[in-house]
């Protein structure tokens, strides 16, 4: 039986030699004689040494595999290139910086082999060591996407898990170019159990999540599993199409009863309802902007990522 265990790298020369003895020791400490193990580390367009140091693992130990992208294409670009390459029956992915804990993936291959479940995820139980502030929109981001979205997005879920393959040619299967894991792994289904670990501090370098970049990171996640922000501006279109034909129904009575038929004052009122509808409206093309966007990119039907360079098999 052979595991294969992948792991997106952008600039990680600090944390890779760590890593890869990390998961010489979870190879070495495997009891079972008929379990083979392979490393596919895939290189996102890295601008430091990380790719001198895989080929380094890779001269000395048969089964380290790798990827090489022509650039940056994303953790999301390279996760799905490591599964196009894995080869085993159990595949795992996991961050180069540990804080996806390697000695956790022993404990999940005991689970996956009892059979009950098709995915062991890792989850963590606390944000320990990250700004109160990210931490804060993150658990928002959580509670507003699984109460518009049909899926179930665990509040703290890593990247990082163990899946047999029907999960990982299931995941395979679905195309589209611009992907949002933690989505698409809770789209495809299957029977998931969740362990939950601590938060662990990155080993070395530094986080590639800037706060902006998460914040379009969850806008994608949003406009990639429901269309319902689209039904927003029929909610509000009816809403002041209904409060437009009861102010003009008011006034129209106003005016029978008073015999005033001309009012000319109301000047500011009228400047706030053009800006407040105006703004309305364009908040409106813009979120149908982002799906149409989105229809524009994957109609383009681009590959996910360009390969440089791979290693041999
Ligand atoms: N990563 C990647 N491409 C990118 C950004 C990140 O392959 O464009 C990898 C990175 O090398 C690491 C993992 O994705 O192995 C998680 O990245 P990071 O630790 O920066 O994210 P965080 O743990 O802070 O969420
Ligand atoms: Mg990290």
């Amino acid at each position: 039986m052979l595991i294969s265990l992948i792991v997106p790298c952008y600039n990680e020369e600090g944390s890779l030699p760590i890593l890869y003895e990390a998961l010489c020791n979870v190879r070495q400490s495997d009891p079972s004689a008929d379990r083979y193990y392979e490393f596919i580390f895939v290189n996102d367009g890295s601008r430091d040494k990380t790719s001198e140091i895989i080929k380094e693992f890779a001269k000395n130990d048969k089964s380290v595999k790798y990827v090489f992208f022509s650039r940056n294409f994303g953790k999301e670009a390279a996760m799905y290139a490591g599964m196009e390459k894995a080869k085993g029956d159990y595949v795992a992915i996991l961050d180069a910086d540990m804080q996806d804990p390697p000695s956790l993936i022993p404990e999940m291959i005991n689970d996956l082999d009892s059979g009950e479940y098709d995915i062991i995820a890792a989850r963590r139980v606390t944000r320990k060591g990250e700004p109160k502030i990210r931490s804060f929109f993150a658990r928002c981001f959580y509670k507003l996407i699984n109460r518009m979205c049909d899926i179930e997005i665990a509040d703290g879920a890593r990247d990082f898990r163990l899946m047999k393959r029907e999960v990982v040619d299931a995941i395979l299967s679905v195309k589209e170019r611009q992907r949002f894991s933690k989505g698409i792994f809770a789209w495809v289904g299957f029977r998931t159990k969740w362990v939950e670990h601590e938060n662990v501090e990155r080993a070395a370098g530094e986080t590639k999540w800037s706060f902006w970049k998460l914040f379009k990171y969850a806008i994608d996640g949003i406009v990639a599993f429901t269309t319902a922000p689209l039904r927003i501006a029929t909610y509000m279109g009816l809403f002041f199409a209904f409060a437009g034909f009861a102010y003009m129904l008011y006034y129209f009575i106003k005016a029978i009863i008073s015999k005033i038929w001309t009012e000319v004052a109301g000047y500011p009122s009228l400047l706030c309802f053009i800006l407040f509808i105006g703004g309305l409206m364009l908040m409106c093309l813009g979120i149908i902007g982002e799906y149409i966007g989105r229809i524009y990119i994957e109609a383009k039907a681009r590959p996910i990522y360009i390969t440089s360079e791979e290693s041999k098999d």
